[in-house]
């Protein structure tokens, strides 16, 4: 009979281990979490920014399309270089200072 207790605490101490060994690894999962997190906010970002937009090879081109949207009556835009893409997108925002 002893050898069955001595089982079942052997069960009992590989159960807690394994809820510490969770409980150390928190940290890390909770870090891996908000790296998941904050890439997942930056694709959203470049989704918007850079990969849903016209993109244009030179400033050259990019301007020309200011100047066919201004024809068609959309004026206010303003080329910049796409930090992503190292292209040049158009936006309607004014341009920083
Ligand atoms: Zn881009």
């Amino acid at each position: 009979m002893t050898s069955r207790k001595g089982a079942a605490k052997a069960r009992q101490r590989a159960a807690f281990e394994a809820g510490a060994g969770d409980l150390g690894d928190l940290f890390a999962r909770e870090e891996r979490r908000r790296a998941e997190a904050s890439a997942a906010r930056e694709a959203a970002l470049r989704l918007r920014a850079c990969e849903s937009k016209n993109r244009y090879a030179s400033l050259a081109d990019a301007e020309e399309a200011i100047a066919s949207c201004a024809a068609y009556g959309t004026r206010g835009l303003h080329a910049y270089r796409c930090p992503h893409c190292n292209g040049w997108h158009l936006t309607s925002k004014p341009a920083r200072p």
